[in-house]
């Protein structure tokens, strides 16, 4: 007979199964941190440079002091909030602890085990990981060298097997949006029953004007589902507060199995104070801010000889190749974080006028060095 202690002693080494899939989880990458006391430009991470707006601070520190309370379960005020601001029924948004969870609840709602998500690559990183956490199977189409979508690729991957497409747009870390017409012949390509997901993280920072009309997709494709953010254009990162927009019957199913409570009270506070018409004011001039810095910084790479993706988000694509890892580097030498993808690209965020400036000077040297 073995002592108790003994027993447990025999528990220490770790042979408890884990599913497969997880094991083969390929790891999140996140961009970058300076180090405590380092004083380096974060352009690695698509952040918003401004910080809270004030009203927005004081709504935060408002609920911080309410903290002993569990939240509103379904987020009914932003809820109501956000359902007014996209134009939709509040019955079609479901929020989440950034819209990464909103993908993962919406994933775990249609997915069973061996079924196919078709999204393009290079983009979001979350996305093969999401995936293999349902239990699918990631079903890869190579974007244009342009960094363009191939949603005619895309429409041809789909299989019996199939029950949900990825469409990211604009696309991270590549940059450019998908047209509203190619969008629609994918959509008339698809069997009704399988998801398509739009993935608008950067909406606010779009301006070109054949991009498609999400809300509108939604009205008349009870197939799609939109996903959208305040983790970039309303600076709300660190706070985590994502939604969907889709058909009542998917929204429901999507509540369904959300983690209880998944939004926190102080991101709740921190949100409506965002929809409030005053903060949206403030917040949609800092975005048109950040347009023109894109354009200033577009046109900068431009004179310096650089031909790239053409981005409508808040961040640059360079497909440097094999060179990635090494540029990234010297950035980082040079006072500025990038975020490199080994063997592909690198995405630059546009930041703060001066990191942008920082960085203009690294890659001038790069054009330089050949
Ligand atoms: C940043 C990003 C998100 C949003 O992430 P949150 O979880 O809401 O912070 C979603 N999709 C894409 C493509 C992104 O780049």
């Amino acid at each position: 007979m073995l002592s108790a202690v003994e027993t447990a002693q025999d528990r220490t080494s770790d042979t408890v199964r884990l599913r497969p899939a997880v094991e083969a989880l390929p790891p999140y990458v996140p961009g970058a941190r300076p180090a405590p006391g380092e004083h380096l430009w974060k352009l690695s991470s698509n952040e918003n440079p401004y910080g809270p707006l004030p009203s927005v601070v004081e709504a935060i520190t408002r609920a911080a002091s309410e903290t002993n309370r569990y939240p509103d379960m379904y987020a009914s005020d932003l809820v109501a909030a956000l359902a007014q601001h996209v134009g939709v029924d509040p019955e079609q948004v479901v929020v989440g602890n950034g819209s990464v969870a909103v993908l993962a609840h919406l994933l775990s709602a249609v997915v069973d085990a061996g079924d196919e998500v078709v999204f393009p690559w290079r983009s979001f990183e979350a996305y093969p990981i999401a995936v293999a956490v349902a239990g699918g199977k990631s079903v890869t189409v190579p974007v244009h060298e342009d960094g363009r979508l191939d949603l005619p690729a895309m429409a041809a991957a789909v299989t019996p097997r199939t029950r949900v497409i990825l469409v990211c747009t604009p696309n991270n870390p590549t940059g450019p949006v998908v047209h509203a017409e190619e969008l629609e012949e994918l959509l008339a390509a698809v069997p009704a029953d399988v998801m398509v997901v739009v993935d608008e993280a950067y909406l606010e920072f779009v301006r070109d004007p054949s991009a498609p009309d999400g809300v509108d997709l939604v009205k008349r494709y009870s197939n799609v589902v939109l996903l959208r953010t305040l983790s970039k254009a309303y600076g709300l990162a660190g706070l985590r507060v994502g939604y969907a927009v889709a058909s009542p019957r998917l929204a429901d199913a999507i509540r369904a199995v959300s983690t209880p409570f998944g939004v926190s009270h102080v991101a709740q506070a921190a949100a409506l104070a965002s929809l409030r018409p005053e903060a949206q004011a403030e917040l949609m001039a800092r975005v048109e801010a950040l347009v023109a810095e894109r354009s200033r910084v577009v046109a900068a790479l431009r004179d310096q000889g650089w031909d790239l993706p053409e981005s409508h988000a808040n961040f640059v694509w360079f497909p440097l190749g094999d060179a990635t890892m090494e540029r990234a580097a010297e950035a980082r030498a040079a006072g500025v974080l990038v975020r490199p993808f080994a063997g592909d690209g690198l995405r630059v965020s546009i930041g703060e006028v001066e990191a942008n400036d920082a960085f203009l000077a690294v890659a001038a040297g790069w054009i330089a060095a050949g």
